[in-house]
This record gives C-alpha cells, structure tokens and sequence, in this order.
C-alpha cells in the first residue's frame, strides 16, 4: 500500500468517527432536550447498522454499549413529558439498539464462516486436483527412472567388458543425465502447479500452458488409447491471468474428459484455442459418456459428483472440481461453462482475457 493510500483512508476514517459522533450527539439532544413523546434513541440503531461496514467487532459492540448508555443518560436527564411513556421509550430504543447490533454480528459470523468455507473449497479442490495429478506424474517419473536403472545397467555392462567398451558407456551416461533432467523438469512442473493462492495475473502463452498440461497428461491419455487433437488459432495473443490456476482448470477439465471416455468404445479428445473480442477460448471436448439435461444444471455445485468410486474407491470423486475451477477463472476475468456435445459427449469451454498490448 502507497503512503498516499494509506494516509486516504486514515482520513477517511477520522471523517467516518466525525460523523458518527455527531449524529449519536445530535440524537441525544433532540432525545434529551425535546418534550416528544416518541422513542428518537431507535434512531441509534441506525447508527449502529451504518457503522457496522466499517468497524472491527468489538469496536461495534463498545458502540452499541455506549449507545445504550446515551439513551439511558437522556431517560435521567430528560425533565418534560411522562415518565411511563419514556420508561417505555426507553425500553424500545434499548430493544431496537442490542438486536441492531445483535443482527449485524451474526451477519458478520455469518460472512466469515462463508469466507472459511471457501479458503477450505479451494484448498480441498487444489489437494483434488494434485491427487488426480499424482497417478500421472508417478507413472511420468517411473519412466525417467526405469530408463536410468537401464542404461546404468548398460554402463557396467560396457565397463566390465575386456577391453572396456568406453563410448558406449559414455553415450548411456548421456542418457542417464538427460533422463535424469526429464524427471526433475517434471517434479519441477508438479512444484508450480502445487503453488498458487491469490490470483497473480500476468500475460503468457495460452496455447503453450495448455499443451504443457496436456503433455502432463500425455501417460494418461495414451494408457486409455484415447486420440488427441489440439488445435490452437495460429498467432493467437497472449492471456492475462493466473497461469497457474489456468492450468489447474485445464488439469480438472482434462481430468474429466478422461475419466468420461474410460468405458465409451470411441475415444477422441479435441481441445480448441480461439480469440473472441477480447477473450481467448479453450474449449474441452470429449466423446464420453456425455451429461444428460437434467444433470447441467448441478455440474458446478459443490460437492456433486457422479464418480461414487464403489468399485474403485481410488477413483471416488469430490465434487469441487468444477465449481472451484469456475471460481478461479471468474477470479481472473473469464467464464466457465459446459454443454452436451452434438455428436455425444461433453463440451467444457473457458475463457480468459486477453493481454492488452502496451501502448
Ligand atoms: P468430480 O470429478 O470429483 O466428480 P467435478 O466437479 O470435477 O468433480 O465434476 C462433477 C461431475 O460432473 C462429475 O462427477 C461428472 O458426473 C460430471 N462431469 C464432469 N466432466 C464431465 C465430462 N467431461 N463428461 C461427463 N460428465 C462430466
């Protein structure tokens, strides 16, 4: 935050306490000093509701505790009409007071325990989404690494040879470097994709990120056999967003498509890059089990899922993926939405905002 900013809203909150105190002193004159038989202190419920925007939960309280006293104070104070009247006056203003201020800290209870539930979503969505990740990558990893115990094996065998077969040991400890480097860029991809909170929008290559997710997938994709046609519009601008979360939505939308075309006897995969207006559009198209009318409406509602995993519990799902992949991309100025594909299966599509060149 830049001094100027913060010195604003210092101001703003001066201002703020200004006006707070003098309504409160004007309410207590007109509650003290007039002989109207009307409860004018209900009026410091008002005050309490406008003040609630902006005052942590025991400054509020403290605010409605003075209230109540002011109100009292005037009941004492006040000389002119019937004390029965002011008795009762008094009874409903303090009753308006306590469940202004009662009302606006369940609220407040209310906010924060959403905002909890949320943090809880996008964490149980991202765990979701690496634990979908972790079968491909283990088997991604494995291959690196059984490619290295081989040509290691191949190194011995080359050296123990009589007279030691010295470049050809030396071309399979190329191997092992270059498998070796392929497994760590791989960890390395998993690391990024595991990190990511707030949205960190900055412009990068659409096209590029997605086939880096695809080729994450790529172990996945070719052990169900299914064929895969990527088509990105050629010199397509960059986006502006959260890289990593798009790929997350990628990873869940992927993830999706595979698990639907895992019993269907056709198995074609078909993701499409292309700019409309100022957004870029992937859409995600599959030719699975595909998603019955009624079942549209759910999709992105929190915890449905279809996947009971009976079978295979490993397989079980949570149902966040969708709901919290339409959060992050409308966190970053997109949209995410799903329909029936015309020829059977299912079609996700999500858009970002393209990167706007600098002037
Ligand atoms: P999960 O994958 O854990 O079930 P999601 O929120 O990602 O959670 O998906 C919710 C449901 O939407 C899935 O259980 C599935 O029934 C349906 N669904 C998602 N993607 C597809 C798809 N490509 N084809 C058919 N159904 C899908």
């Amino acid at each position: 935050m830049t001094t100027n900013q913060s010195t604003n809203i210092r101001a703003q909150s001066t201002w703020n306490w200004v006006l707070t105190a003098s309504v409160m002193a004007g309410i207590f004159l007109v509650d003290t000093i007039t002989s109207l038989e009307i409860a004018i202190a209900v009026f410091y419920a008002i005050v309490i509701l406008t003040a609630a925007r902006t005052l942590a939960r025991p400054t509020l309280i403290a605010l409605a505790v003075c209230c109540c006293c002011l109100t009292l104070l005037s009941f004492f104070l006040s000389t002119s009409g019937d004390w029965r009247s002011g008795l009762v006056n008094l009874l409903i203003s303090i009753s308006a007071i306590s469940m202004s201020a009662w009302l606006v800290l369940r609220l407040d209870a209310a906010r924060s325990a959403a905002h909890a539930a949320q943090t809880q979503l996008t964490r149980l969505a991202r765990a979701h989404s690496l634990s979908g990740l972790s079968a491909a990558l283990a088997h991604e990893v494995n291959q690196p690494l059984a490619a290295i115990v081989t040509s290691g094996d191949a190194c011995q065998r080359w050296l123990t040879r009589e007279p030691p077969d010295l470049g050809r040991a030396r071309d399979a400890l190329a191997r092992i470097r270059s498998d070796a480097e392929r497994a760590s860029q791989i960890i390395a991809r998993m690391r990024s994709l595991a990190r990511g909170e707030a949205p960190r929008p900055r412009a990068f290559d659409l096209s590029y990120a997605v086939n880096e997710v695809i080729a994450l997938l790529g172990s996945a994709l070719a052990r169900h056999r299914i064929r895969t046609d990527i088509q990105f519009a050629p010199g397509l601008p960059d986006a502006y967003a959260d890289r990593i979360q798009v790929q997350q939505v990628a990873i869940n939308l992927l993830t999706n498509a595979i698990d639907a075309m895992t019993s269907t006897p056709t198995r074609h995969l078909r993701v499409v890059c292309t700019d409309h207006d100022d957004q870029l559009v992937v859409a995600v198209s599959d030719t699975g089990s595909g998603i019955p009318p009624d079942m549209l409406a759910h999709l992105f509602t929190p915890f449905y899922t279809t996947k009971a995993g009976s079978e295979q519990p490993e397989s079980a799902g949570m149902g966040v993926g969708l709901s919290i992949s339409r959060t992050l991309i409308e966190a970053n100025g997109g949209q995410l939405w799903a329909q029936s594909a015309p020829a059977g299966g299912a079609s996700f599509q999500f858009s970002v905002p393209i990167a706007r060149s600098k002037p």
